[in-house]
């Protein structure tokens, strides 16, 4: 049995020092009745925790780390930038280095700003297309997360399209008041809000493929369909990127499906594990932002030189080839798991793209939030209690994808389908 002594005595010491033990919440393993891992060193493909336990993970940091843990480049790079200084608050040779870097490989992008996080990447990107369009609605898709900024928080009603109420106390709501909330994949319903509300609508936010609840792809015409009706309304698209940027291909989700969004947003993979945000777009958009324009957004650590530099090692370092990689990797996981659900004849649905994986207990398809959430949770919480046990560390969360990294190897994968078999096997006995 796993030795969890460790985890289970700091996690009791953090709780009395941070609410609920952690400093963001899906780290409590909540969903999953499992006491968190505390972990001490990764490397590649593998993380090791404080009670000496070794595990595949399937994590990597909620997304950041496609080169894996401690790739040997970006740990130099951030050791030697960090020994000239850590932070300056004046301009960098790195700065403009990774801003080439995003503008050559985010078709769409041809101006960035830096910022620290995702969520201040799409907070930024929506005052911008208010102010840039002067309109204040925006519409955001259900089951979509872009952070916790106030406008964002919003999860919505059931059924069709509807206005949205705030998701957490604390959001007044006046400040979702102008968040209009449609299904993923539902484009008929997105038109539906354009016909209510015409020329009343600033943009439209969305994740290219969904990855916050579960990873679902767009159907075929969809983003197309998205980018004609905001086009057609003089609104702007925002792809939210800051997942599936440089995961889904290596020119991001907007080059994979080619199609372009006004304004992108980024994190996650950018700063190579070290905070970091970015969003960016079209030239004429983003001068309205200052000191170019008039839209203010600021940062006392944006374009931190350490986070510049993760950065650059990791998109530097990425190449065509490793999508090759994740697409053999992605079909033998989908092939083992889909054999084993039918010899144990449990109903699993796999959704992929790229580097994202979603793995739902549901006989599918998968194509939005309401699907996803039939999803069975119970089973979910045995079968990750099972997996963690067997040495294979995943998102703690039926609504969370797996991300594979550019160190995952085809014997991580046959040892991964080996614990879910076993697994499978004792929860089916
Ligand atoms: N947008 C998407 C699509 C995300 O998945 C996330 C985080 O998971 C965010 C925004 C928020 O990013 P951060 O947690 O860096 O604020």
């Amino acid at each position: 049995m796993r030795e969890t002594r460790q985890s289970e005595q700091a996690f009791e010491k953090a709780q009395q020092l941070m609410p609920g033990g952690v400093n963001s919440p899906v780290r409590a393993f909540k969903s999953v009745d499992v006491p968190p891992v505390f972990i001490q060193k990764g490397k590649g493909s593998h993380v090791y925790d404080i009670d000496g336990n070794e595990y595949i993970d399937y994590v990597l940091g909620w997304g950041p780390l496609i080169l894996g843990h401690a790739n040997d480049v970006v740990i130099h790079d951030i050791q030697s930038t960090a020994s000239l200084g850590t932070s300056f608050g004046m301009p960098t040779l790195m700065e403009n280095q990774l801003a080439e870097l995003v503008i050559q490989r985010v078709p769409s992008v041809e101006m960035v700003r830096f910022v620290n996080s995702g969520t201040e990447a799409t907070m930024s990107a929506l005052r911008l297309a208010r102010g840039f369009t002067g309109r204040d609605k925006i519409i955001k898709l259900e089951g979509s997360y872009h952070g916790h900024d106030d406008a964002l928080l919003v999860k919505v009603g059931s059924g069709v399209a509807t206005l949205g109420l705030p998701d957490s106390p604390g959001v007044p709501k006046s400040t979702t008041s102008n968040t209009l909330v449609a299904p993923y994949n539902d484009l008929e319903a997105i038109q539906e809000l354009f016909r209510k509300f015409p020329g009343e609508i600033a943009a439209v936010i969305m994740e290219p493929v969904a990855g916050n609840m579960g990873v679902i792809p767009p159907l075929k015409g969809f983003l197309e369909g998205v980018r004609t009706l905001t086009e057609k309304d003089g609104a702007l698209l925002i792809f939210d990127e800051v997942m599936s940027g440089f995961r889904v291909g290596y020119y991001s989700a907007q080059g994979h499906y080619n199609v372009m969004p006004d304004l992108t947003c980024l994190g996650k993979v950018i700063g190579g594990g070290v905070p970091v945000g970015a969003y960016g777009g079209r030239r004429e958009i983003m001068e309205n932002i200052a000191p170019a324009g008039s839209v203010y957004q600021a940062g006392t650590l944006s374009g931190n030189p350490i986070a510049m530099s993760a950065g650059i090692a990791t998109l530097s370092q990425l190449t065509e080839k490793h999508y090759a990689h994740f697409e053999a990797l992605g079909d033998e996981l989908e092939k083992g798991i889909l054999s084993l659900s039918a010899l144990f004849d449990i109903p699993i649905t796999i959704n992929r793209a790229g580097s994202m994986i979603g793995l739902f207990f549901n006989e599918g398809p998968v194509t939005n939030y309401q699907q996803s959430k039939a999803s069975d949770t119970a089973f979910f919480a045995e079968y990750y209690k099972e997996m963690i046990n067997h040495g294979i560390l995943l998102p703690p969360s039926q609504f969370e994808g797996i991300f594979l990294s550019t160190t995952h190897t085809l014997e991580d994968v046959e040892r991964t389908l080996d614990a879910m078999e076993a697994s499978f096997n004792a929860l089916r006995n």
